[in-house]
């Protein structure tokens, strides 16, 4: 079990491993932990095991979706206030899978919940 180096890229997810990842996942939240505008995760990938940091932004679609400044401040303020995410992280580890082609990481997906300003 030390050597997941030659694990296949394979765009896969399984529930079994949200728990695991829970257990040992590191959560950031910048700037601030009351009024959160990007979620930082990082930990082990529960699938290949290599280190893995995923970036959620809470507020950035807001630019995206919107062309009226009100509704740019209107999800500006409802993402800082208290709450909670599922935020679906993508191993995006270091490690060259095999057949991973141009993409990072082994392909595992998951998801943690996440809280903020409670
Ligand atoms: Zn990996
Ligand atoms: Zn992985």
């Amino acid at each position: 079990m030390t050597d997941q180096q030659d694990l296949l890229y394979r765009v896969e997810s399984d529930p079994a491993w949200n728990p695991v990842a829970a257990g040992t996942a590191r959560v950031g939240l910048h700037p601030d932990e009351t009024a959160p505008e990007v979620i930082v995760v990082s930990g082990p990938c529960p699938r290949c095991r290599h280190e893995t940091v995923h970036a959620e932004p809470l507020v950035a679609y807001a630019d995206a979706l919107t062309r009226t400044g009100l509704l740019a401040r209107l999800l500006l303020r409802r993402a800082t206030e208290a709450g909670s995410r599922e935020v679906e992280v993508i191993c995006a580890c270091s490690a060259v899978h095999p057949e991973a082609g141009e993409h990072k990481g082994c392909g595992a997906s998951w998801v943690l919940h996440v809280e903020w300003g409670v």
